[in-house]
């Protein structure tokens, strides 16, 4: 059975939180200058000297204050250079860089089993393990879940996963195998755009009656796409095509995308 894959358009919006959790930038003294920067200077210099023999006693927030580099929890990949095409569900405004997720951030992902197959954890962790290889984004499945509102996620809930009806997620309607999607915020009010948080709907209905493990897989999979950044590609050697083309697991460009996705700056 061929079921349509599809994302969550609608879900492509910025919220409108200001802080995102960081401190506002300290302020500049205005004179004199050059004192100010030689201060910051040797400041730098000289807890970077203790770090590195006493890291473990300074909080990442130290970091942050010298305007230091947070470090990724995996290294990015190689941008392959394959023919595929591959798109991305957002950009930013001003340089075009792709909207993505912190790869400094562990990527949080809890399942509702509610519903969900038999071997839906196979399921979600083959997806993760092929997302993050393919995106050096780290991601961690933190356990089960009985949280059911992806309408109404808060920033700090893990990703959710979960099988459902087109009662409860009408974008199931019809044909549709499953939805993907994350919530974005801009740091500030309008500086650079993060993933924080999404989900992950599957059709329950399809997957009760789908047998062939490739597909089955290469649903979550595409989902999983949709929900690091990727959008819909008319290539239909792609998984992120929209009906999955020809596809059951990441072609060339869905690599090219990806990789891009997860070599965004942590800041
Ligand atoms: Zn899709």
């Amino acid at each position: 059975m061929e079921r349509r894959l599809r994302e969550l358009d609608w879900l492509d919006q910025t919220y409108g939180m200001g802080a995102y959790g960081q401190p506002p930038p300290p302020r500049r003294r205005s004179s004199p200058a050059s004192g100010v920067v030689s201060l910051v200077v040797v400041a730098a210099v000289t807890v970077s000297a203790v770090f590195a023999i006493q890291p473990q006693i300074f909080p990442d927030r130290v970091h942050d204050l010298l305007g230091t580099t947070p470090e990724r929890l995996l290294p990015a990949r190689d941008i392959p250079s394959g023919p595929g095409d591959y798109s991305f569900m957002a950009t930013q405004a001003d340089t075009g860089e792709p909207v993505g997720y912190n790869p400094c951030e562990v990527i949080e992902v809890a399942i509702n089993p509610d519903g969900a197959p038999g071997d839906h954890q196979e399921l979600v962790e083959t997806a993760i393990a092929r997302t993050s290889e393919a995106t050096g984004l780290q991601f961690e499945l933190v356990g089960t879940t009985e949280d059911r509102e992806f309408e109404s996620m808060s920033m700090d809930d893990p990703v959710l996963v979960m099988w459902a009806d087109e009662t409860e997620a009408p974008d199931l309607e019809g044909d549709i195998a499953g939805v993907g999607g994350s919530y974005r915020v801009s740091a500030y009010g309008g500086g650079r755009e993060r993933y924080v948080t999404g989900f992950v709907i599957l059709d329950r209905d399809a997957y009760e009656d789908m047998r062939s493990g490739d597909i089955r897989q290469a649903i979550v999979d595409h989902e999983f796409g949709h929900l690091v950044g990727l959008g819909h590609v008319d290539d239909p050697r792609q998984l992120m095509h929209e009906r999955g083309g020809f596809a059951t697991s990441y072609g060339d460009g869905d690599l090219a995308g990806l990789a891009e996705l997860g070599a965004i700056g942590c800041r």
